[in-house]
């Protein structure tokens, strides 16, 4: 897998895009192109039953933090470099990034075509570029900033990886 996978995000012709494109985990998931900004997606490719892990999470490389890192240590980050940088975020996200195992995980039952999103806080603290949610979910929590800014009560109901938990846990420590 090439260090040098390239995330596009701003898309004016998805159809190029997409006949040029070669899935980074062929028969597994696939990035579905959109035109516009950010409105790219990731996809199954075939079911996948709760627990099920989707994935491994290889050939990863550290680097500074930006939209397409992912926190993997308190002071850690790391790019994907392949199709899971295309993961959306949800409140009420369909896989866990378990950054402790890296692995991609099922949350439920997924069927296939089903949209693949996390959810960024359970990895990421203070993120690079905060923006407000409209994912639709019941208990969505409306701005995405990273766990810093959420309650342990919030963050109970989701997946949370070590890093987090810890700095959960320093924070409300400091606060008491
Ligand atoms: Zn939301």
């Amino acid at each position: 897998m090439p260090a040098t996978y390239t995330k596009v995000e701003k898309i004016t012709d998805a159809a190029a895009i997409k006949q040029a494109y070669k899935p980074t985990h062929p028969g597994q998931f696939e990035v579905v192109y959109a035109e516009g900004d950010y409105n790219s997606k990731l996809v199954t490719c075939k079911s996948y039953a709760k627990g099920e892990i989707i994935a491994k999470v290889e050939g990863i490389t550290p680097g500074p933090k930006r939209y397409t890192s992912v926190q993997i240590g308190k002071e850690d980050h790391i790019e994907l470099n392949s199709d899971l940088v295309f993961m959306n975020h949800s409140c009420n996200p369909s896989v866990s990034l378990d950054t402790d195992t890296m692995t991609v995980v099922a949350v439920h039952n997924l069927k296939e075509g089903d949209n693949m999103t996390f959810f960024y806080p359970s990895s990421e603290w203070e993120m690079d570029q905060p923006f407000p949610c409209w994912c639709g979910a019941e208990l969505c929590v409306k701005s995405i900033q990273g766990a810093k800014f959420l309650s342990k009560e919030t963050m109970s109901r989701y997946f949370v990886t070590k890093h987090i938990q810890d700095l959960l846990n320093e924070r409300d420590a400091s606060e008491a």
